[in-house]
C-alpha cells in the first residue's frame, strides 16, 4: 500500500517523516485528528522490521488516541510517533534532542509522551528542545508515572459495572481476576484490596506474584488458569489480544474491565463475549486514566484535579452502556459512537498550533 493510500484510509490529517543523518534518527509522527485540540500521544521507540510496518503501527496508534481522548471528554486530538530502531543500539542524547526539534517544527499540533521504548529521561531531553512534551517527572512540574491514574480509572470502571450488575458501586466481597500485575495491575490489586474485594492474580514475574500474595492476600494461579477463574470481573492488565476465540469460551466472569490496550484479538470477538452474557467495558474507555493524567499536565498539573477527572471514567462508561441499550448495539460499538459524536460536534475544525494561540 502506498503512503497516501495508507494515510487516506483512516483520514489522518498529517504525517511527518523526519530523519537526521548525524544521529541516525528516523521518525514518523502521525496526527490523526485535531478537531478537539492538539494531538497527544506517546513516542514508541521500536526496532520495526521495515518502514511499512512502522507506518502501519503509528497510523493505527494515532487513531486509537483520537478515540480514547474524545471518549474521555478531553479537549485533545489523537497522534502518535515512532522512532525506528532498537533503543539499546541507537539511543543517543543527540538522537533524542534531534527528535525533540522535529516535534517542535509542528508548532504544538503534536504533543508527545512516553510509550514503549521511551523513558522519562527522554521526555526531559525533549523538553530542552520543545515545550510540546508531557509525562515529565513530578519534580520538574510534570505528572510523573501515569500508571496509578490508570489503575484508578479501572476502579472507576469496575464501580460502574457494579452499579449496573449488582446495583452497587461497592466492591466489598467481590472477586476480581487480574491478568498481569505490573505497574497498573499491582496498583489495581492494592486499590481493590482497600475496597474489600478479593483478588486472584497471575504474572510470569514470580516476585510480583509473591508480593501480591504476601501484601494483599491475593490468590495466585498459573498464566493459563486465570481464564477459568470464577469471578465477578476479569481484568486484562498485561498484553493485548488476550480475549480471543480460545479464551473467551473459558471465562467464568460477569464482566471484563482492564487496562490492557487492544484486548480483543479481532474486532468480531466482541460478539463471542456478548453471546456469553458477559458485560464488556471497552478498553479505551477503561484505560484512559493515564492520558487524562497527562492532559492535566498540559495546563499545569494538579493531582487533585487529575483524580477528579479520572473518576469521571465511571460516568463515561455508564454513558457507553446507556448508548448500547438505546441503540441496541454492543458496548464496543457504543463506545466508538460516543467518541465519534464528540469529534463530529467540533465540526471538523483543525487545531492549527502555535500560530492559533498567538
Ligand atoms: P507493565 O509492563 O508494568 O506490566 C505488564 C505485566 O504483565 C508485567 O508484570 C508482565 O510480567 C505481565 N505479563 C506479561 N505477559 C503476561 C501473561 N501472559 N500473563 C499475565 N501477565 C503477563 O505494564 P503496565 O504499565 O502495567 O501496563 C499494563 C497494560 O496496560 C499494557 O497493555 C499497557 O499498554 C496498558 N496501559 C497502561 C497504561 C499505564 O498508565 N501504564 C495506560 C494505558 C494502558
Amino acid at each position: 500500500m502506498g503512503v497516501f493510500e495508507a494515510i487516506g484510509t483512516e483520514a489522518h490529517e498529517e504525517v511527518l517523516f523526519g530523519a537526521d543523518r548525524s544521529s541516525g534518527l528516523r521518525t514518523i509522527i502521525a496526527i490523526h485528528d485535531t478537531s478537539l485540540g492538539p494531538a497527544l500521544g506517546g513516542t514508541r521507540f521500536y526496532p520495526y522490521q521495515d518502514e511499512a510496518e512502522a507506518l502501519r503501527d503509528v497510523l493505527r496508534l494515532a487513531k486509537g488516541m483520537t478515540l480514547k481522548s474524545a471518549a474521555a471528554g478531553l479537549d485533545l486530538g489523537g497522534g502518535k510517533a515512532v522512532i525506528i530502531g532498537d533503543p539499546a543500539e541507537i539511543w543517543s542524547e543527540n538522537l533524542i534532542r534531534s527528535y525533540g526539534r522535529t516535534i517542535d517544527s509542528l508548532g504544538g499540533r503534536y504533543i508527545t509522551a512516553e510509550d514503549v521504548g521511551t523513558t522519562v529521561r527522554d521526555m526531559v531531553l525533549i523538553s530542552q528542545e520543545t515545550p510540546w512534551v508531557s509525562g515529565l517527572p513530578i519534580e520538574d512540574g510534570g505528572s510523573g508515572d501515569p500508571s496509578p491514574a490508570t489503575a484508578r480509572g479501572v476502579i472507576a470502571a469496575v464501580r460502574a459495572i457494579g452499579e449496573r450488575l449488582w446495583g452497587a458501586g461497592n466492591l466489598q466481597g467481590r472477586r476480581v481476576a487480574v491478568q498481569g500485575i505490573g505497574k497498573v495491575g499491582m496498583d489495581l490489586v492494592r486499590r481493590l484490596t482497600d475496597m474489600g474485594a478479593e483478588t486472584v492474580v497471575t504474572d510470569p514475574n514470580a516476585d510480583a506474584v509473591t508480593f501480591a500474595v504476601e501484601t494483599y492476600g491475593s490468590k495466585a494461579v498459573s498464566l493459563d488458569d486465570i481464564y477459568d477463574i470464577e469471578c465477578d470481573v476479569f481484568s486484562p492488565c498485561a498484553l493485548g489480544a488476550t480475549l480471543n476465540a480460545s479464551t473467551i469460551p473459558r471465562l467464568r466472569c460477569s464482566a471484563i474491565a482492564g487496562s490492557a490496550n487492544n484486548q480483543l484479538a479481532f474486532d468480531g470477538d466482541i460478539e463471542l463475549i456478548v453471546d456469553r452474557g458477559i458485560l464488556y467495558a471497552p478498553d479505551f474507555i477503561v484505560n484512559a486514566g493515564g492520558v487524562i493524567n497527562i492532559a492535566v499536565e498540559t495546563d499545569g498539573y494538579s493531582p487533585e484535579r487529575a483524580a477528579t477527572m479520572v473518576d469521571r471514567i465511571y460516568d463515561n462508561l455508564a454513558a457507553v452502556f446507556d448508548t448500547a441499550d438505546r441503540d441496541g448495539v454492543n458496548p464496543q460499538v457504543a463506545a466508538l459512537r460516543v467518541a465519534q459524536a464528540r469529534i463530529d460536534q467540533a465540526g471538523g475544525r483543525r487545531f492549527r498550533g502555535r500560530s492559533e494561540e498567538q
